[in-house]
């Protein structure tokens, strides 16, 4: 792919390394105002650069706009460039490039994404994975590190099915058929003066994705369900966020409580819960009696995982 790279893979990139990300900024605001501080800047500098990219700190730092940078990026742009203009339709084969024990039951895999499939990927959206003697395609949270053309999904490796067997056998080199990105439902629109995110533990991949997501000022709170303290994992985000963590097994209660307990007692929120059905059901039926949400919630459901 040698197209330059456009406006979305500058987001897609700009909110992988900056907690918050850029909704809504526009080409001509001073991103140094926005929270790219110089270590962020040095570090896009070297990221860029190891990508093949010809700009240096200097330059960046003269025109610190997206439509600054977005200019100097295309002058100095590497001959192979993935964009999000490259993604192809239909289930396409891909390698597994690196497998890391992220927590004892999650793995983090890199998969090969040099044709920018997944380049302009929203926070949060999916791709459909299928591998090994897996009978259909699963859904995986996908994480775009456009500028090395690589991507991360974060699985939990178990042995109740077969995503999760896969997952703890996968090796480098490993063959992948892979579709999408999907994307996913938008939180409910504002003003509001606090975010509530729920998600189980298959779901944290995307709960780290909606904080990341969330700008400077926002007000959220995260009840992030996990097995045990060892798979509590650090969400980076610019929002001011209060995290509780819910050591959770089948029984609902202690999560129907947290929940209960995190939503703040004053003001308009707005809710975003993911994870398994019957348990997102059953909080999806305390939350919309609430006033203060006032219906402000999506819910993203899917079957069989038990925490
Ligand atoms: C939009 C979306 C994004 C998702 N993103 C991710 C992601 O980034 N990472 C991720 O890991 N999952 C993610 N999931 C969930 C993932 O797709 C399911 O967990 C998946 O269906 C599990 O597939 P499986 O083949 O292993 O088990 P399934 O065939 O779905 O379930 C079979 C049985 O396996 C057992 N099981 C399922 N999940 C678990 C578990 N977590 N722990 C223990 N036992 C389990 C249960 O007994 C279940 O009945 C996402 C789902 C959706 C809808």
């Amino acid at each position: 792919m040698t197209a330059p790279p456009g406006p979305g893979w500058l987001h897609t990139e700009l909110t992988a390394v900056v907690p918050g990300g850029l909704d809504g900024v526009g080409p001509d605001e001073d991103l140094l105002d926005l929270g790219i501080d110089s270590v962020r800047l040095m570090l896009l500098v070297e990221r860029w650069q190891s990508a093949g990219f010809d700009v240096d700190l200097l330059g960046l730092a003269e025109r610190p706009t997206l439509a600054g940078w977005l200019e100097l990026l295309r002058a100095g742009a590497p001959a192979a460039v993935p964009t999000a203009a490259a993604a192809p339709g239909g289930p396409s084969a891909t390698t597994v490039l690196r497998v890391e024990q992220l927590t004892p039951r999650t793995v983090r895999i890199t998969l090969d994404d040099r044709a920018g499939r997944f380049a302009g990927a929203r926070p949060g959206a999916y791709l459909m994975l299928r591998a090994g003697p897996m009978p259909a395609a699963r859904p995986v949270t996908v994480h775009p590190h456009a500028a090395s053309g690589e991507i991360d999904v974060d699985v939990v490796a178990h042995d109740g099915g077969p995503l999760g067997r896969w997952a703890a056998g996968v090796r480098r080199g490993a063959a992948v058929v892979v579709d999408g990105p999907h994307d996913v439902p938008d939180l409910p629109a504002g003003p509001v003066d606090w975010t509530l995110l729920v998600a189980d533990h298959p779901a944290q991949p995307a709960l780290a994705a909606r904080v990341a997501a969330l700008r400077a000022g926002d007000r959220a709170i995260a009840v992030a369900v996990v097995p045990d303290a060892a798979e509590e994992q650090l969400m980076p985000t610019a929002a001011d966020l209060g995290t509780v963590f819910v050591h959770a097994a089948a029984d609902p209660g202690p999560v129907l409580a947290a929940v209960r307990a995190a939503v703040p007692g004053t003001g308009r929120g707005r809710a975003w819960l993911a994870g398994e059905r019957h348990r997102m059901d059953a909080l999806g039926a305390v939350l919309a009696g609430l006033p203060a949400l006032a219906g402000r919630c999506v819910v993203e459901r899917y079957g069989g995982a038990p925490v």
